[in-house]
């Protein structure tokens, strides 16, 4: 693909306007939304394919983020895009203040492989919904849902308003040395500060939304079954490659004992397997290699085991870690849990404070003046008190990370404006022409400005 060919043709299709009308983003929404519902079992087939991952999920945690994207779009898009007015202040009356949103221009969307569906569409939906063109590129490693989403897309819309790029590292890296008007990438740390600094050379925006170590917080006052219910849940979906699921739980030392028995029940309990269609594949052999190495066998409380073949790996306990093992050190992204316990809550506050930003937090208590502490103090994209993973379902709530885990945010509203500028409008009339601001200045002039400004 000649991708200077493909931006060019973009941005003259951009230029001619018809993205911008509201009812060419609500008919192209639509369009999509009924593209995929009619291919559903493609995409099921092509997941499956790509890591196990069965249709219940596939369906609750990728089409219905989709179609709730796109519903919520299509119902509040003339809201989000009217003209919204401004106060004038008295200096500049009489006039009247607005602003106006309008698409940025040509976009770049990057995904991630974990959820290759909704990392993909989702940030696409908020794109056309702006009113921008967009060029996608899946990410290589679900190969078999990027090709899935390239035929959906390549064959339904034509490439100078929506085309999909499939490939890896060269294609990635040769589509970032053009100039977009916007840039949204899902991935790593690492290579999000490649994407960073490719945009700055020409002062490309950007949305980054990143990974991290998410901590789940477990104070002794809190339900501690119920707590460990939900955090099973959150860790082992996916088989832990969830970008915010709980990375490891801090839990006071008083309750560690309890909760380990019941973390370790319910997953007997939820009976992960391949064959239940309720538990996902390692997406590959270098992921299923990294992961294996951060178990450490005399650390495992429950679990441990693995099969390469399989690409199975067992969702697994760790326990008497400390911040020093390797499992600490980066990301796990897989069905790894460590347990880390402490005495006083001051330490632990200041010790995630000592770390990165994380994507994630989860706070599980029932004493409000703890809770009250951690939202205060804790810097974190966001959570949930006591739940996890679930804050992203709520298209109400901006969904991003801070420092190390990302820049901006999207889902519902935010994604509008994650791909929209918002211009500030002063509309003057002329008939009312004071000569305050002209030379010759003068110490009345002065002293009315003064007045005028009510300083
Ligand atoms: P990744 O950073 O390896 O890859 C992401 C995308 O970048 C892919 O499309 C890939 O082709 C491309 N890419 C990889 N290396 C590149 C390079 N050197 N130059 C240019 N492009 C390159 O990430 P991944 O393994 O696909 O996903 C896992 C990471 O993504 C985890 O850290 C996870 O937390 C994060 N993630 C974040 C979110 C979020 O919403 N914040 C969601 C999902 C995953």
């Amino acid at each position: 693909m000649n991708y200077e060919e493909i931006l060019k043709n973009q941005r003259n299709y951009f230029n001619s306007n018809q993205t911008k009308a509201i009812e060419f983003r609500i008919e192209q929404l639509k369009k999509l939304k009924k593209l995929i519902k009619n291919r559903e079992s493609v995409f099921y087939e092509a997941i499956y394919k790509d890591f196990k991952k069965s249709e219940f999920d596939t369906y609750t945690t990728e089409l219905n983020i989709i179609y709730q994207e796109i519903e919520e779009s299509i119902q509040k898009l003339p809201k989000w895009s009217r003209r919204k007015k401004a106060w004038t202040n008295l200096l500049n009356l009489p006039a009247r203040s607005y602003i106006i949103s309008e698409p940025l221009g040509v976009c770049l969307i990057i995904g991630a492989w974990n959820y290759p569906l909704q990392l993909t569409f989702a940030p696409l939906v908020a794109a056309i919904a702006a009113g921008n063109t967009a060029i996608i590129k899946p990410s290589e490693i679900s190969s078999a849902t990027s090709a899935a989403i390239a035929q959906l897309i390549n064959e339904n819309f034509p490439s100078e308003f929506m085309v999909v790029v499939e490939g890896g590292v060269t294609e990635t890296t040769e589509l970032l040395e053009q100039k977009f008007d916007k840039i949204f990438f899902t991935g790593s740390t690492t290579v999000g500060k490649i994407v960073y600094q490719a945009a700055a050379k020409n002062l490309t925006p950007v949305t980054l939304e990143l990974g991290g170590k998410s901590p789940a917080i477990v104070t002794r006052n809190s339900n501690i079954k119920d707590t460990a219910k939900r955090l099973v849940w959150a860790k082992f979906l996916n088989s832990g490659q969830t970008c915010i699921a709980p990375d490891y739980v801090f839990v006071d030392v008083i309750v560690k004992d309890e909760l380990l028995l019941h973390l370790k029940d319910f997953i007997r309990k939820f009976n992960y397997s391949f064959e239940n269609d309720n538990y996902v594949q390692i997406i590959d052999e270098k992921n299923f290699h990294r992961l294996t190495g951060l178990i450490d066998p005399s650390k495992v409380y429950s679990g441990g085991e693995s099969n390469l073949q399989k690409r199975y790996i067992a969702p697994t306990i760790l326990t008497s870690i400390t911040f020093e093992d390797k499992v600490m050190e980066n990301e796990i992204f897989g069905p790894i849990l460590p347990v880390i316990s402490f005495s006083d809550l001051n330490d632990a506050i200041l010790k995630i404070k000592s770390r990165p930003k994380p994507l994630a937090c989860y706070i599980f208590t029932n004493d409000r003046s703890s809770r009250n502490r951690m939202l205060n103090e804790l810097s974190f994209g966001g959570g949930a008190i006591n739940d996890s993973v679930m804050h992203i379902s709520n298209s109400n709530l901006p969904f991003g990370g801070v420092g190390n885990s990302g820049t901006g945010s999207y889902h519902g509203e935010a994604g509008f404006i994650a791909f929209s500028h918002f211009k500030s409008i002063l509309d003057k009339p002329f008939w009312f022409e004071p000569n305050l601001k002209y030379p010759p200045y003068s110490a009345l002039k002065l002293s009315w400005i003064k007045y005028l400004i009510g300083r």
